[in-house]
Formats: C-alpha cells, structure tokens, sequence
C-alpha cells in the first residue's frame, strides 16, 4: 500500500510518496515558489529532478507532483491509482479534533471555520486537500492529521489563560500547542525506549528543536502542557519568532511604532527570536559561527534561549511532579551537540549525568546520558510524515 503524505503551505507544497509495506520513503519533493513563478524538485530512484516551472495555485503543482511520480526518470508508480490514499498535515484542529480525522466535507469546513486561528496554516492546507481531490480524484481516502490534536489532552488549568472567561467561550482564546505530530512520535518512542510502551507511569519533557521550537510535558503518555499557545508564537526564543513577552510590550509597541496588528504580528513571527537578538541570522549554525567568532549578540541569543528553555523544564518538573527522561529532537535537537550538552549539564541537580561522548552523535537515535544517570536523555529523530501515513492507513 503506498500512501501519499502532503504538507501544504501558502506558497509551497512538500510531499512523500510512503510505501507503507516497510514504511520506506519511495519518492518525495518540493514545490515552492507556487502563485510566484515556481520551482519543483523531485527525489526519486537515487536522484534529484529540479526545474524551474511556473504553478499558478495547488492545483497546478499538484499536476508537477502526478508526472514526476508516473513519467521520465523520476516514476516510482505505473498509475495515480497506485496511491491508495492521502494523509495531509493539518495544523489546527481547534478543541474539535483530538485525533486524526477522514476528511469529509464537514471537516473541510470546521478546517476552514477555525482559519480565524490559524490564518497562515489552515487556508493552504484546506487548499492542498481540495487541489489533492481534485488531481487524484474525489473518491480517494484522504487523511487529516493535526499539530494540535496531541495536545489536547491538556487540563484546563494549563491551557486557559487569565482573560475573561467569555473570551475563551466565544472565541476559543487558549492554549492548543503545536508539532503534536512530532511530539507524539518521539514521547511515543521514548516510552518504548524506557520499557513502558503504554506510557504508563512515565514522565516525559521532549524538545522540538527546529526553526520553530516547542517542548511539551507528557504524563503517563498524554501531553498535560506545552511551550507553544494559540498560535505557534508561544514559548521560547526560536529562529525569528520571540516566544513569550510581556504582552504590554505589544500595545506598548504598536502604539509607539504606528503598527497594525499584521505588521506587529510581523515583528514577532518573523524579525524576532534568535535573528532578532543577534542581528545574524535565524539559523542556529550561523549563529554558532558568529559566536565562535567572539560575535556578543550571536552568544546573547544563545543564551537567552537556553536559560528560556531550562525555565520552561524547570516548570515542567514541577507540573509532572518529577521526570524519568528528556528527548531531543528536530534539526537543532538532532544535530546541535553543544546545546544538549549544555542543557543537561545545567540539570544537573536533578541528577542528571551527560554521556559526553554518546552525545556527539547527530541525526540518530541514541541515549546521551550515563547508565548511572537519575533522569535518561535520548536523540530521537522525528519523522512526521511516517506519522501521517500510520494514521492514514489506519484510518482507511
Ligand atoms: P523546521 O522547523 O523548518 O522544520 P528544522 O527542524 O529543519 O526546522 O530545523 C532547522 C534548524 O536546525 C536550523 O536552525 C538549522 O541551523 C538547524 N540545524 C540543521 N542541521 C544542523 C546541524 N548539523 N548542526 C546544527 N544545527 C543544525
């Protein structure tokens, strides 16, 4: 069975053809550039297919997706109907969806409805389900698998804010968290690492590291907090967005610098967080560079983020009453040594013992702590898409 994983965004479209028969990665690619001029690389049989070609909405691009997947040097399947079916990153699922869905035409539209919170995640992906219907045909089984839907299980008391109560009632203002998909994955993992694969009795904190960050607290298998709030702005210092502030800090700006509220929402989704200290760069390894280099800011992003992270893990100590182990993962967690060093080093009241040498490891499942460690750490590679395509086999 090979099922087609997509993630689709405002102007780009990524998907990977999974053949669920050893969950092996047959092809996958890239659209981006779409409404703009267009840009397309397939991945497929060793090689890598790459052109300039103009795609005016989803839809089109869609049309690039079915020939590089059954044409030319790049074809991994004979038929469009070798795709048994379709799983889709959605990202907010709201209070409504605490599990992947069939989508449905009632699911199109909640997806649509809670656009409101989601304005630059929910419209493309809606877009990609509809343009996926209509390049694979109606009839096929499409999937939606939400950021949000991990989290949900969340008590009030960690997802509400202190607003009046009427704003949550009428609008929905609170906490959903996002990368549930991720976080799912790697605490699910975790567990199984940790010899309790129901979760059972286990304590977990897992770090989502990547251009945008997230940890989330996991008790007994269920997230009952995370970083991340109504939107994925929430948490800690990431590549461009500034995790929390004081939100006087925003009227206080708007006022003072003329802003609306899309440009102030600008400067804290994409000209703040690492980029915005150091003056540098969103990337972590330009930002390790330019530290190295003696570069002050570079070093005062680093540092913010980090003493920002270990206040959240302390929290979350406290939350969970306790913690049996921390994962590490996405392309900061996964390669970036020298911050998974320094974490664990600073946990070291809670007995916490770094395997200096283990820790050197990148991209790979590993366990960086000593056997004599109080709380385990592990490296635990994400792999959303082979997330989706579970649940969508699942599903169907
Ligand atoms: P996204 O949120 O876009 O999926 P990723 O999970 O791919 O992000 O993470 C991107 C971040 O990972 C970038 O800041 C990048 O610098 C960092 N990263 C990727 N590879 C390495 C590496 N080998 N060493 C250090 N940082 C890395």
């Amino acid at each position: 069975m090979k099922i087609l994983v997509i993630n689709a965004g405002s102007s780009s479209l990524k998907y990977q053809l999974i053949d669920m028969d050893g969950e092996q990665t047959v092809a996958k690619g890239l659209c981006e550039r779409i409404g703009i001029d267009g840009r397309f690389t397939h991945k497929a049989n060793g090689k890598v297919f790459q052109k300039d070609v103009a795609m005016t909405d989803h839809t089109a691009a869609f049309e690039q997706v079915k020939e590089a997947l059954t044409t030319g040097e790049g074809k991994v399947i004979d038929n469009l109907s070798d795709v048994t079916a379709i799983g889709h990153r959605a990202v907010m699922g709201g209070s409504k969806y605490d599990r992947s869905v069939r989508i449905t035409d009632d699911v199109l539209q909640t997806i649509r409805d809670y656009a409101s919170l989601a304005p630059l995640h929910n419209p493309p992906g809606v877009k990609g389900m509809e343009a996926a219907a209509a390049a694979f045909g109606k009839d096929i089984p499409q999937v939606a698998v939400f950021d949000t839907a991990f989290h949900q299980t969340m008590p009030e008391v960690a997802y509400l804010w202190g607003l009046p109560y009427e704003y949550y009632e009428k609008y929905g203002i609170r906490r959903y968290g996002f990368h549930g998909t991720s976080h799912r994955f790697v605490s699910a993992r975790c567990c199984e690492l940790l010899g309790k694969p129901d979760g059972k009795g286990t304590r977990i904190i897992t770090c989502h590291l990547g251009n945008g960050s997230s940890l989330a607290a996991i008790k007994d298998g269920k997230v009952i907090d995370t970083t991340m709030g109504l939107t994925p702005l929430d948490g800690f210092l990431m590549g461009t967005r500034s995790g929390m502030i004081d939100p006087s800090a925003v009227t206080f700006l708007m006022e003072k610098e003329g802003l609306t509220p899309a440009q102030m929402d600008d400067v804290m989704n994409k000209k703040s967080g690492m980029l915005g200290i150091s003056g540098v760069s969103s990337d972590d390894r330009d930002i390790a560079a330019a530290m190295e280099q003696g570069n002050r800011r570079a070093q005062l992003a680093w540092d913010m983020r980090s003493y920002q992270i270990l206040k959240y893990i302390g929290g979350y100590v406290a939350a969970l009453g306790g913690l049996d182990a921390i994962v590490f993962t996405a392309g900061i967690g996964e390669n970036q040594d020298a911050l998974r060093a320094e974490l664990l080093e600073k946990l070291a009241y809670l007995g916490v013992k770094l395997d200096a040498k283990a820790n050197l490891a990148h991209g790979e499942e590993v366990e960086i702590t000593t056997p004599d460690s109080a709380v385990r750490a592990f490296v635990i590679p994400t792999n959303e898409e082979l997330v989706i395509a579970r649940d969508t086999k699942a599903l169907i």
